[in-house]
This record gives structure tokens, C-alpha cells and sequence, in this order.
């Protein structure tokens, strides 16, 4: 086999036959001045409005901007309690302390990664006490009003939104789906009866184009998509200072524009987002299929039948993840964490009160979780390659495990 080395991800590659397409989107910019907004931002709205499923995009400065005025424009106020996974990229809760919001945590489901519902109706029939006046949900503890859940869509998958939607009707919560990772992710809606896209089923949903993410920028990107066109509105309010014409401000809001370039590019990748989109799909397939049989000693990425994944991420899980990760490296394989702390023990979260064992299933998945190569132009000799070492690595710890087992020292 030979020594190749393989990358966690590949941002060369993938841009290479489009050069002559970002060099025009360049030109155009150059010709017409227009850096920021006009028509390549309204072009591209409109075509990741059309690919998500959903009514409108509004093309913004990052991910997190979205998350941030997607809540802001949903009504979520300074003191209300916004629900979350413990989980995701601290961007989610970022956005909503930003928006003066309270992070609260459930925990999430151990096959998925992704929220589990039954852990959300627990946390409002069991910590919350519903106020009919009001139509609030309030905490117990702090006497604060729940007002927003962010389902993460983790790794590519969509979580489990039938249920999260029927909870958030029954106790009036706004539902901002972060689909950060899940651009052209689908979820089988039982109650529809039909296929439904990430950033198609929240009151909003947030998107992210930075440059690793399915669909990347070749900078800092990011849109929100909604239904709802009061709300979009705000978001173009937000993004824009508050401003509704020049000068003029309606609102305090804050600098969150998407500029025309990334926009143009974005567009120019959009029309291959569904080829990488397989192309990724066909790689965790053939990853599936060569560690078939080791479902002992590594737990694979589940996909309920409710699901498909544009996978992000390939995450395996291991009793030993600090082993594989080393035995990887050594071998020029790299490797991802996604995430190496629950939020609620990050440092940054240290005031909330949290502590280890609040959030089990999460905390269990965070020590053993480790994200494999995958990206579209991974070729099947160097997933051939990553997958040899998972596996040696794995037998030799297995045998080791066996030999301390049979002499009696294992504990
Ligand atoms: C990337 C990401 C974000 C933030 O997006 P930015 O564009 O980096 O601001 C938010 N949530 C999740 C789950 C992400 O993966």
C-alpha cells in the first residue's frame, strides 16, 4: 500500500475546475463596482432559497449572523430561555446569548447525535410549568419563559423534527433550525408524508458557507431561509444596520451583509452541491460496507429510514479514541473532533452552573467520537488507506484488550 498521505479535507481539488468561473464572477464584480448586495446576492437568494425548498434566503454575513438574527427576528428577547443540544459548535449558543437569550441544553439522542425529543418534552412537562395566560412555558428554576428551541442538524443529518415541531406548537416555541452542517439534508415528515429539506421546516433556519462546510465560500458566508416574510424582512433590516433606505435606520441592527463575490461564487457552487452532495453520500456508503463487521469494537454513523444525511462528517465512535487518533496521525491520516467538549463544560460556560453528568449521553459520545477524511474528490485508494489503519489499529487494541482480560487485570 502506498504511503500517500490523506487529508481531513481537501479545498484544492475542489476548486480547480472552477477558476474560470470565479475569475468572471471577479470580472463582473470589477466592471459594475458592486461588492456588496444587488444582483449576484439576489441571484444566489433566490437559487438557495429554490434548493432548500423553502420561500426566501436572506444572504448574510456567517452562520452565526444567521443563527443571531434569525432568533432576534423570531421575537426571542433578552431573559427568555432558547433550548439547545450540549453537542454543537459554540456558534449556536453564541447567537443566542447574543441575542440576550439564556442557552438551556437537553440531552441528545446516542444514535443519531442529534436532539432527542423525548429528552425537549421532558425538560417542558418536568423543568417548565405551562402559564395558559401567558401560553409560556417557564422554567422552573430561574422562572424564566422558554421561547425557542434550535434543533442542530449534526454532521449532515436533520434531527428529528416531526416530534420537535409537534412540541414546539403544543408550548409556543419558535423553532431556528441550525442547518449549519446540512445543506440538502431530508427528513422523511410522517405527519406530511413526504421528503422535507433542512432550513424548509423551522419558523427560520441558519446556514453557514464557511470554506469546509458541503457548500463553502471562498471567505466568510452565510444565509438564513424562512417562510416568513415579516421575518426575512427584519433579517434584511439586521444584516443592514436597520437601515430601509440609506441613512434612514428603523431598528438598531448590525453589520451582517454577504458581500457580491462570495455570493457569485456561491452560486457557481451551488450547481454542483447535489453531485458533491452523492459523492459524499457514496463515500460514507463505501466506508460503511469496509468496516462492516466490526460493529464490536466501532460504532458506525447511524441513518434512521426517516433520514438522508448530506454527511458533513463521517463520525466513528471508539472506546480508545485517543489510540486511533494517534495511530492515524502517524500514519499522515487526518482527523477530526467534532466537538472535544459538551458545551455545557466549556470553559466560556462555566457561570451557567453546569456540571459533568448533566447531559450523559452527550458527555459519553463527546470522549469517544472521531471524524474521519471525507470530502467529494476522496478517492477510493485513500479511503482504502484510512480504512486499513482504523482496522489495524483496532486489532491490535482489541488483542491487547483480550490478553489484559485473560490474565485477570482488566477493570
Ligand atoms: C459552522 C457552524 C456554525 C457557524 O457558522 P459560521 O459561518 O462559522 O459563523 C454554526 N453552527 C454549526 C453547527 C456549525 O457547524
Amino acid at each position: 500500500m502506498s504511503d500517500e498521505k490523506v487529508p481531513f479535507l481537501d479545498l484544492v481539488t475542489v476548486h480547480r475546475g472552477l477558476q474560470d468561473e470565479f475569475v468572471d464572477v471577479l470580472k463582473t464584480a470589477l466592471s459594475t463596482a458592486g461588492f456588496i448586495g444587488g444582483p449576484m446576492v439576489q441571484g444566489f437568494e433566490q437559487d438557495f432559497a429554490q434548493f432548500c425548498e423553502s420561500r426566501i434566503c436572506v444572504g448574510l454575513g456567517s452562520g452565526t449572523d444567521a443563527l443571531r438574527f434569525a432568533l432576534i427576528a423570531a421575537g426571542i428577547r433578552s431573559g427568555d430561555i432558547v433550548v439547545t443540544v450540549p453537542n454543537t459548535f459554540i456558534a449556536t449558543t453564541e447567537a443566542i446569548s447574543q441575542a440576550g437569550a439564556h442557552p438551556d441544553f437537553v440531552d441528545i439522542d446516542e444514535r443519531t447525535y442529534n436532539m432527542d425529543p423525548g429528552k425537549l418534552r421532558q425538560y417542558l412537562e418536568k423543568d417548565c410549568t405551562w402559564d395558559a395566560g401567558t401560553k409560556r412555558a417557564y422554567h422552573k428554576r430561574s422562572g424564566s419563559p422558554v421561547t425557542a428551541v434550535v434543533p442542530v442538524h449534526l454532521y449532515g443529518q436533520m434531527a428529528d423534527m416531526d416530534p420537535i415541531l409537534d412540541l414546539a406548537a403544543k408550548y409556543n416555541l419558535k423553532v431556528i433550525e441550525d442547518a449549519c452542517q446540512a445543506h440538502g439534508a431530508e427528513y422523511f415528515s410522517k405527519k406530511e408524508n413526504r421528503w422535507r429539506k433542512a432550513g424548509s421546516m423551522g419558523h427560520a433556519a441558519a446556514f453557514s458557507f464557511y470554506p469546509g462546510k458541503n457548500l463553502g465560500a471562498l471567505g466568510e458566508a452565510g444565509a438564513m431561509t424562512t417562510g416568513d416574510e415579516q421575518l426575512a424582512q427584519t433579517c434584511r433590516l439586521l444584516r443592514d444596520h436597520g437601515q430601509s433606505k440609506k441613512y434612514f435606520h428603523d431598528i438598531e441592527g448590525y453589520n451582517g451583509r454577504l458581500d457580491a463575490i462570495q455570493a457569485g461564487f456561491l452560486r457557481a457552487k451551488l450547481r454542483h452541491l447535489k453531485k458533491w452532495n452523492g459523492q459524499r453520500r457514496e463515500i460514507a456508503k463505501r466506508y460503511n460496507q469496509l468496516f462492516a463487521g466490526t460493529e464490536g469494537s466501532i460504532t458506525l454513523p447511524h441513518e434512521p429510514d426517516w433520514s438522508r444525511s448530506v454527511y458533513h462528517l463521517y463520525v466513528l465512535r471508539v472506546a480508545d479514541r485517543v489510540q486511533l487518533q494517534k495511530q492515524l496521525d502517524e500514519a499522515g491520516i487526518g482527523t477530526g473532533i467534532h466537538y472535544p467538549i459538551a458545551l455545557h463544560l466549556t470553559k466560556a460556560y462555566e457561570g451557567l452552573g453546569f456540571r459533568a453528568g448533566d447531559f450523559p449521553v452527550a458527555e459519553k459520545a463527546v470522549s469517544q467520537i472521531l471524524s474521519l477524511p471525507l470530502f467529494p474528490d476522496l478517492t477510493s485508494r485513500q479511503q482504502d488507506r484510512v480504512v486499513a489503519t482504523v482496522l489495524k489499529s483496532l486489532s491490535v487494541a482489541s488483542s491487547l484488550s483480550g490478553l489484559s482480560g485473560s490474565s485477570g487485570l482488566s477493570g
